[in-house]
């Protein structure tokens, strides 16, 4: 979602003359869009503006300094608190306010002190974007649709950092997605924090849930694949379910978090659901398409996880065959309730967390292996390393390697698959690979 903001912020600044470089010493604004999620993310941030301190005071730029702003999650928890330990930055923004970014600027060059927004606007910032500069996307596009939560899963700061949950008008988001299919877009990947609690305002009145909307991108010409991220258990509905079956272009390819496979956690994590029912959904999904694959998230070593709830999420690991997995040691976040309770040891948190992985690599390795000898459409999105190579993605998300002409970047062509390592594929274009 972070790169999606960072994009629109792009988008927002444009029109004062400002464009993306990728050299900070050259640059007249610096902004770092910062996460919050667990702290290792949120303590870079005054490493990386300490580095960033020293190119402050370079001569010759456009407002007689370099401005430094701080957006996003770690901003909006922090607030004063940056301008009090970083005092060379010029502004810190929200994640929900970086469309008043002009204003900010602007006051920013005029005043002597430093620029604070870190509100929940009532009128939300989608409402005031401009459209996404044209070509900047590539093949493969993120679309925020919602934003911000309510279920207030006890570990989690999402619902006090991106604020209470909200869905973007249909029209709104099949406007979006149409400006990137006519700039070339093949991929689409719906985001938000729980995206499969959608509920836009439909075009003729009421609402429609994910499955719905879905069905809709999917008739837009030039989409070839839709994908959505990240989804909450508890919220898949039967609608949603089915577009898995119904709708070609909806990939083959789901992350769905689960975090503990231990039902004790998971009602001490207030996550709405046991580890049945996600077995349960799993076997729902798998029958409306039967070449699902899944990946998730865990964490380990969640307030009073015993070595008995651990093996339950290996358990858990073992029936789904995850195919891919973010796992993460539990990290207190200030204001969530579980980081107040009974810790586990954190050269504990380690060793399951190594366990952990090894199994979920294990089961990636099954995976890559399984699609040798199968042929695959891959969507080139970028050169690879070696002359002549293109890298993409399969349906599945892994990265594809392959020997093609230049001109397929950006296109799906059908792909043989001849080796698999842990991390990746690759394979030879078949004579049916069209420019
Ligand atoms: N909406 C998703 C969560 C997205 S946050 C859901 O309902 O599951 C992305 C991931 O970060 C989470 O799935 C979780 O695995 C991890 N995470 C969130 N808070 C964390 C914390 N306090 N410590 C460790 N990992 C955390």
């Amino acid at each position: 979602m972070n790169v999606y903001d960072s994009a629109r912020i792009a988008d927002v600044l444009a029109p004062l003359g400002y464009a993306p470089t990728d050299d900070p010493a050259a640059a007249d604004m610096i902004i770092l869009n910062t996460c919050h999620i667990r702290e290792k993310a949120a303590e870079k941030v005054y490493s990386e503006l300490g580095r960033l301190r020293p190119l402050k005071d370079r001569p010759g730029t456009r407002n007689g300094r370099v401005m430094i702003a701080v957006a996003g999650c770690v901003a909006q928890a922090e607030g004063e608190e940056i301008l009090r330990r970083t005092p060379f930055v010029d502004i810190v923004l929200g994640p929900q306010t970086y469309h008043r970014l002009p204003e900010m600027v602007a006051r920013a060059e005029r005043a002597a002190g430093a620029v604070l927004d870190t509100d929940f606007p009532a009128d939300p910032k989608f409402d005031h974007l401009p459209g996404p500069a044209a070509g900047a996307e590539g093949s493969s596009a993120f679309l925020t649709v919602q934003e911000g939560c309510d279920k207030f899963c006890t570990f989690c700061v999402v619902p006090y950092t991106r604020g209470a949950e909200y869905s973007r008008a249909v029209a709104d988001v099949l406007r979006e997605a149409r400006c990137y299919a006519s700039a070339g877009v093949r991929e689409i990947t719906l985001l938000g924090q729980n995206v499969n609690c959608f509920h836009g305002e439909a075009p003729g009145g009421g609402e429609w849930g994910l499955g719905r909307l879905i069905a809709e991108v999917a008739e837009i010409e030039g989409i070839e694949r839709i994908r959505y991220t990240t989804s909450y258990p508890a919220d898949m509905d039967d609608a949603l379910i089915a577009a898995h079956r119904d709708v070609p272009e909806l990939m083959p390819f789901l992350h769905l978090p689960v975090q503990s496979g231990s039902d004790r956690v998971l009602a001490a994590m207030n996550r709405r659901h046991g580890s049945d029912d996600y077995r349960r959904l799993v076997d729902r999904l798998r029958a409306a398409r039967p070449d699902l694959a899944l990946s998730s998230d865990f964490i380990i070593g969640f307030p009073g996880e015993t070595d008995g709830d651990f093996r339950a999420t290996l358990e858990l690991v073992k029936d789904v065959e995850f195919t891919s997995a973010y796992s993460f040691k539990y990290s207190p976040r200030p204001g969530t309730p579980a980081s107040l309770e009974d810790q586990v040891d954190d050269a504990v948190k380690s060793e399951r967390l190594a366990e952990l992985q090894s199994l979920l690599d294990e089961q990636q390795k099954r995976f890559n292996d399984r699609c040798i000898g199968r042929e695959m459409t891959v969507l080139f999105d970028r050169p690879g390393r070696h002359p002549g190579q293109l890298v993409g993605r399969s349906p599945y998300m892994q990265a594809v390697h392959a020997q093609a002409p230049r001109p397929l970047l950006g296109s799906l062509q059908p792909v043989m698959i001849t080796a698999g390592s842990a991390n990746s594929l690759s394979g030879t274009l078949t004579d049916r690979a069209v420019a």
